[in-house]
């Protein structure tokens, strides 16, 4: 079988590119990437007009936008007040998303720390809910929630968590970031080319096949100790898991459409890694 229409692209500013991140979308079409994550990960501090310059680069180059919201969001604290603001930080990520046409805004929701895991997963429930009634009333129709499975055992973020939310959510599609469950595992789960299928049909089966139209989703080998990820590697770093060929087989077997954001240390290069190893695999 194919491959389905899979894009590559770097988490941020692709470190090669000297000057302005304006020219991004033309210099990952001069490579061959298709794909950008802007990363908000330190505060959504774009204005609406360069967000709109953005967002026009991006489709005149034929690169595919996403948004990573804020590190400091976490809607299952046990503090008012940063939820309040946590929940002000997923606001402020949809309408950047909307304003420069990109599809997805990427979010670690939350901690388990002092709920349970049901607890946390309603706290996380509401407050997107509070965030997108209020986005959506602000002008947001295209962006989509994308909450990511996260690196650490005790972040909200598994391939379950990652269901019930999006089950109970308007327009929420997940972010897998294959590295992250690797980690949050120690190792364990995904190791075989059938955990990785079956991860896909989970998703399409119980979210709606929209979701994996693309299926959005991160990449990097990775290096966890106890509880989790401890930093992110380079494709060359082959002592690191996961394996990335066998992701490639599954997006493969499944037929999906994927986006495949590089988060190696080498962000671009390493996503041109990634384009020709899935390039050997789908037979391109
Ligand atoms: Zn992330």
């Amino acid at each position: 079988m194919p491959c389905g229409r899979l894009r590559f692209g770097p988490a941020g500013k692709p470190i090669d590119l000297k000057g302005d991140l304006l020219k991004a979308p033309a210099f990952l079409r001069e490579l061959g990437l298709d794909a950008m994550e802007y990363e908000a990960v330190r505060g959504v501090n774009i204005s609406r007009e360069r967000a709109q310059k953005l967002g026009q680069l991006a489709r005149e180059h034929g690169v595919l936008l996403s948004l990573h919201a804020p590190y400091y969001i976490n809607l299952s604290s046990d503090k008012r007040t940063t939820i309040q603001a946590s929940i002000r930080r997923v606001y402020e990520s949809l309408l950047a998303s909307e304003w420069m046409g990109s599809y997805a805004v990427v979010v670690h929701p939350g901690y388990y720390l002092k709920y349970t895991r049901e607890q946390a997963l309603k706290m996380v429930i509401d407050g997107f809910k509070k965030a997108w009634e209020k986005a959506v009333s602000d002008g947001v129709r295209n962006t989509w929630i994308a909450p990511e499975t996260t690196g650490k055992s005790k972040q909200v973020g598994s391939v379950d968590d990652i269901i019930v939310i999006c089950s109970n959510l308007e327009k929420c599609r997940p972010t897998v970031d294959w590295a992250h469950l690797y980690a949050r595992s120690e190792g364990r789960f995904p190791q075989s080319l059938d955990d990785l299928i079956k991860i896909v049909e989970r998703f399409e089966k119980e979210l709606g096949s929209e979701v994996v139209k693309p299926l959005h989703s991160h990449f990097s080998r990775i290096e966890y100790g106890k509880g989790g990820e401890r930093e992110h590697h380079t494709m060359a770093e082959e002592e690191y898991g996961p394996d990335f060929r066998m992701v490639c087989r599954a997006l493969r077997e499944t037929g999906v459409d994927s986006t495949i954001i590089s988060e190696s240390p080498i962000l671009e290069r390493d996503a041109l890694v990634m384009k020709r190893i899935c390039e050997e695999e789908c037979g391109a």
